[in-house]
């Protein structure tokens, strides 16, 4: 049966950072979704005269976007969002870890991966590389949860044998079991895909390197995820524990933990040559502004990444990062550019590429979803603020498409996502 979204229409069909396209908007336009996939947009008087017959989904005065894609999140650190005052490492070891040793039950963990999911959805998040738990049982049901949630979700085992507290590390005989299994079970079950996680170079031995690269051989088409350059304390930990590797990206290079899945969080302050080579490696970066700033990490040099032709997009990393929204990803990442001398100027149509198309090409979606071209999955967001709210207000007096999203990246937050549709199934809908 032919459905029918009416609403104001916004998505970036191609990349507008490296000048292939901008906005595609639609004021009073209309979503033709049939058996989970886009089958027209346009107008929405041409488009009901075109699909009479159809059941109708009155949105107007809404606006409708691609689902958005989330490439850094952490499963099990929701509960320390907003942990204030610390830099990364003792913000790792005072809060962080010892909340993520909590997952050792399998009440907590499946409490936890359920609060996980329905915060992704209802902040018009639809699909997610997802930083896992050290725990399988733990893993074992953010899967299962995953699975049933009906997001597209890719995520894996976190590992490491070193430099974590006594609940999480595991051996890299462990490692390796551990991880075999969960990927036996998991990768391409249920619409969920498996990425293999080591934490980072800091909290894995060259053996538990070692082991995920011989994991990566075993089975060629899994994802890849990990940090890099996060923090200069980290840069330094990471020179004394391997003196032999030239850079933070050599210590994962050696172990052949790159290519077009690999997804590697921050990066904000590689070498020039590092840069180049990620880039050749065609590795992606994730970029979390609200985590660096919360951190004091640092600030990403945008303007270095696209000069290297490297990939990234924008991700929240909950829990450094200040929570699940996209919007406000988005905000940052601009706010961010602004303050530095080299900084990209961002605008609406390159924010919204940045959580939408940007990330669903990275996690190699890109010809299923990432915008609303016919023939692409159904996966969007219906964005419809209070009526008696501040953007409510602003959203009256705008005249332009830009101008909307813009002011949906400045002030649309959880309580303005009204319903997240992934395939065509509504997976989230807003009480009241
Ligand atoms: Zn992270």
């Amino acid at each position: 049966m032919i459905e029918l979204f009416r609403a104001h229409i916004i998505d970036v069909p191609g990349d507008p950072l490296r000048g292939t396209a901008g906005l595609r908007a639609i004021e009073d336009g209309a979503l033709a979704i049939d058996a989970g996939r886009i089958i027209d947009l346009g107008n929405y008087t041409e488009l009901t005269a075109r699909f009479p017959q159809a059941m109708q989904h009155d949105w107007s005065g809404a606006t409708l976007l691609p689902g958005m894609i989330d490439i850094h999140v952490h499963f099990p650190q929701l509960p320390v969002i907003g942990s204030m005052g610390l830099p990364l490492l003792s913000w790792l070891s005072e809060r962080t870890l010892p909340a993520e040793a909590a997952l050792d039950n399998e009440a907590a963990a499946r409490d936890a991966a359920r609060r996980f999911l329905r915060s992704l959805a209802a902040n018009g998040t639809t699909g997610a590389l997802v930083f896992g738990s050290h725990i399988a049982a733990a893993q074992e049901a953010f899967f299962q949860e995953a699975a049933d949630s009906g997001l597209r979700i890719c995520s894996g085992l976190a590992l490491g044998d070193r430099e974590l507290p006594a609940p999480l590390l595991r051996s890299a005989d462990q490692c390796y079991r551990e991880s075999r299994e969960l990927i036996k079970r998991w990768h391409n079950k249920r619409g969920v895909r498996y990425a293999l996680t080591p934490r980072f170079s800091v909290s894995c031995s060259e053996a538990v390197l070692e082991v995920c690269g011989a994991l990566m051989r075993e089975q060629r088409d899994l994802l890849f995820q990990s940090h890099i350059n996060e923090n200069q304390d980290e840069i330094a930990l990471v020179r004394r524990q391997f003196p032999w590797a030239d850079d933070y990206f050599a210590t994962y290079e050696r172990y052949g933990l790159t290519g077009r899945c690999s997804v590697y969080a921050h990066n904000l302050h590689p070498a020039p040559d590092e840069c180049e080579r990620m880039a050749a490696a065609q590795v992606a970066v994730a970029h979390c502004p609200s985590s660096n700033a919360f951190l004091g990490s640092g600030s990403f040099p945008m303007q270095q990444h696209l000069k290297c032709g490297m990939r990234f997009a924008v991700a929240s990393d909950v829990g450094g990062g200040t929570g699940f929204s996209l919007f406000k990803e988005g905000l940052a990442a601009y706010e961010m550019q602004r303050q530095r001398d080299d900084g990209v100027a961002l605008d609406p149509a390159a924010l919204l590429y940045l959580v939408t198309g940007a990330p669903a090409a990275i996690l190699g979606m890109g010809d299923h979803v990432g915008s609303l071209d016919p023939g692409m999955l159904a996966d969007f967001v219906i964005v419809a603020p209070a009526s008696d709210g501040t953007l409510a207000a602003v959203l009256d007096a705008v005249t332009t498409p830009e101008q909307r999203l813009g002011a949906l990246f400045t002030l649309a937050r959880e309580e303005c996502i009204a319903a997240t549709y992934v395939g065509g199934r509504e997976i989230y809908r807003r009480s009241g």
